[in-house]
């Protein structure tokens, strides 16, 4: 996967991406990063990025020019007209749809995304209108730039791509994905201060261990998320096991 990212502070990028399971996919070229500085395609001397707002009040708009140029100028290096019609141009803004698992494994079937990150009091509505193919908020609250929530997505979408994470681990019992929070983990030592691993999972019975996890997905989103079981796929017998701890 090709992944693009329009900034005003690419230096903000270096970090994250260069360690753990992102260097290792850079590495071996899974995915590809390339920032890109909008300031670098302004055409005035002062290299202007932003400017007032019309109507008044405080803070400033980033321009629509470098950011329609930029994204124009990575399109018409990359593809034909054809090609680049279907590529996601993605706006990081709080008035975005909220960004979950299931939007994560939506953009990870991309081959190629671009993402725009706002700054000040965010950018020109003609962007938005005209420019971008979707807007992505990562929460309900405010930062005061797009590339901490670029960041989000991007480490969000890369780990699911695959040979990312290797055979070590797999992201289909993560929390989010079955529509569940995951059950609890342990590792060794199997008693720490008296406390101990519960015995299932030191039985090596797979089917056990397999039936007691899912129960514990279950009661853990039933504890701490109970509004995701609505959209859960569970069996009869999974329903009355909610049932019954409800009554308790
Ligand atoms: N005035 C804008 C509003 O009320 O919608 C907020 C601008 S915010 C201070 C500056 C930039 O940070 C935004 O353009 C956006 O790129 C980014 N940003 C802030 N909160 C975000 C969120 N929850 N999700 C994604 N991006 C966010």
């Amino acid at each position: 996967m090709r992944i693009d990212i329009l900034t005003l502070f690419p230096e903000m990028f270096q970090s994250p991406f260069s360690v753990g399971i992102f260097k290792r996919a850079i590495d071996q070229k899974l995915v590809s990063v390339n920032t890109h500085n909008i300031r670098d395609y302004t055409r005035d001397t002062h290299h202007t990025v932003d400017d007032y707002a019309y109507g008044g009040g405080a803070g400033m708009i980033l321009k629509p020019e470098p950011i329609f140029e930029a994204v124009e100028s990575m399109k018409s290096d990359i593809y034909s007209k054809e090609g680049a019609d279907a590529l996601p141009i993605l706006l990081l803004t709080p008035q975005g749809r909220l960004f979950t698992q299931e939007v994560t494994h939506e953009l990870s079937r991309y081959r190629h995304i671009i993402l725009i990150c706002g700054r000040y009091e965010g950018v020109d509505e003609r962007v938005r209108q005209h420019l971008v193919t979707d807007e992505i908020s990562i929460g309900d609250y405010v930062l005061s730039g797009g590339e901490l929530a670029a960041m989000v997505v991007v480490d969000a979408v890369v780990r699911l791509l695959p040979g990312v994470l290797g055979s070590e681990a797999s992201p289909l019992d993560d929390s989010h994905t079955t529509g569940l929070l995951e059950y609890p983990q342990y590792t060794r030592p199997a008693a720490y201060r008296g406390w101990s691993v519960p015995q299932v999972l030191l039985s090596g019975n797979h089917a056990q261990i397999a039936k007691w996890r899912r129960e514990w997905s279950i009661l853990r989103t039933l504890e701490r998320r109970p509004e995701l079981l609505d959209k859960a796929n569970l069996s009869l017998e999974e329903k009355q096991l909610i049932d019954g701890r409800k009554q308790s």
